[in-house]
């Protein structure tokens, strides 16, 4: 892609109540377009963003089974008034709205009491079981607070996935299997080594959910973690962890974090309040085992964002980076210049070539701010010796490379 195709830019303001980095880089950047407080549109860079992290968890979630479909963001009051979360006493984040003829409906703050409904239609004897469902969906909540950028959207892209068990010990057996697919997922995305898997309270069934919780300054939780990061215990569950861990509270320091992803099981909870029940082997009624997992697809971009940015602007990991190479000309390199674009694509690497009639200041500020991981300058003192100027976005050394030697670098790096 050329950068004087891209109908966004780059700018040096930003909408002055917007208080979060990871918001600030972003429209600085051009990535997204800020609505309003906590509403946040996805310009094409930032959708390749959010494309890359979703299809890493879509992998993920293919790998053990689940179905990808998707759910309507119009609810009927009556799906949820059955397990008594329609009132607003009891969900404090629902945005409701009415038909012409005054028929009131809601705008999915989530989809667990959806699905349940669904499946029910589809769901009937042991042998439909187990299955596993989920989707990338927007989700509308009304948030109080809206201070965290992306972090903390009042409209906000979810992965959420649904199994459905015969039996607590398959439930079991499969929740376990979704940590495993989750910490693929943190590791994937770059930010593996700081995400810890906590209890929290919050679970339904079991008397705690498990919270996946990345070390982040921006988050809006905290977490107690020893010197060597093996113990991470969620500030609310901190008393009861550290007797059963046999910690003392001493050896624990405190951490910013942001939850990135919840697990929890119903169990029969939602089967028994619904009156959803399948057949078994024996002909008898049972109710079905429930388990629900989230990711929060637009929070983990602007955790990645918090994390890794630099004062210079932002820096994408390899795999969630809209485009692999920045690409810039300066002088009068253009024919050269656009021979390596070529070169590049038909390889396979993505750019985006910065092909403006700009000053190189300006080219290499943007290529900053973008975060690109990698930098490659054609220049006009290097085109004699038929060589490249190379930097990568984490990196301050400049090299320069020969074409060879650029392929080198740049090729490893795809489909990692
Ligand atoms: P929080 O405690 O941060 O309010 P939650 O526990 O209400 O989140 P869940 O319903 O468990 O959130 O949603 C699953 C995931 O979706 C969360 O782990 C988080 O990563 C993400 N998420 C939740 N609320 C928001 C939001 N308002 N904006 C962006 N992402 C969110
Ligand atoms: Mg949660």
């Amino acid at each position: 892609m050329r950068v004087s195709e891209l109908f966004t830019r780059t700018s040096k303001t930003v909408p002055a109540d917007e208080v979060a980095k990871n918001a600030q880089l972003l429209i600085r950047a051009g990535y997204v377009y800020k609505v309003m407080a906590g509403v946040y549109a996805y310009t094409p860079l930032g959708l390749r963003v959010l494309e890359n992290i979703k299809q890493i968890v879509r992998e993920e979630m293919n790998l053990i089974g689940g179905q990808e479909l998707v759910m309507t963001s119009l609810q009927r009051p009556d799906t949820w008034e059955v397990t008594n979360r329609w009132s607003d006493d009891t969900v404090d984040v629902w945005f409701k709205t009415a038909l012409q003829d005054g028929t009131e409906l809601g705008l999915a703050w989530s989809h667990e009491e959806a699905i349940m409904e669904m499946m029910k239609q589809f769901v009937k004897s042991y042998k439909d079981l187990p299955t596993s469902v989920y989707q990338f969906q927007t989700k509308l909540r009304n948030e109080l607070r809206a201070k965290s950028g992306i972090m903390r959207g009042r409209e906000f892209v979810m992965k959420d996935m649904y199994s459905l068990h015969a039996t607590q010990e398959d439930m079991d057996e499969y929740y376990d299997k979704v940590i495993q697919a989750y910490k693929r997922i943190y590791d994937r995305l770059g930010v593996g080594d700081e995400t810890f898997v906590t209890f929290a309270s919050g679970g339904a069934f079991t008397k705690f959910s498990h919270e996946f919780q990345t070390i982040c300054d921006a988050g809006e939780d905290v977490l107690y973690i020893n010197s060597d990061k093996t113990i991470a215990v969620n500030e609310e569950v901190l008393e009861d962890a550290t007797k059963e861990l046999n910690v003392k509270k001493s050896e624990l320091s405190p951490v910013k974090t942001a939850e990135v992803g919840n697990i929890f099981k119903f169990g029969t909870e939602k089967s028994d309040s619904m009156g959803i029940r399948y057949t078994d082997a024996e002909g008898k009624q049972q109710p079905i085992y429930l388990a629900s997992y989230g990711v929060g697809v637009t929070r983990m971009m602007g955790v990645i964002v918090e994390k890794y940015a630099d004062d210079a602007g932002i820096v994408w990991p390899e795999q969630v980076a809209p485009f692999s190479v920045y690409l810039v000309g300066i002088g009068d390199t253009a024919r050269e210049a656009e021979e390596l674009y070529d070169k590049l694509q038909s390889e396979g690497v993505s750019v985006l070539y910065d092909d403006r009639d700009e000053r190189p200041g300006t080219k290499f500020a943007d290529a900053d701010l973008l975060g690109m991981p990698h930098r490659v300058v054609v220049s006009p003192k290097l085109v004699a010796s038929k060589e490249y100027e190379y930097k990568a976005r984490a990196q301050s050394a400049v090299s320069a490379l020969t074409q060879e030697a650029l392929f080198a670098t740049l090729k490893p790096a795809q489909g990692e």
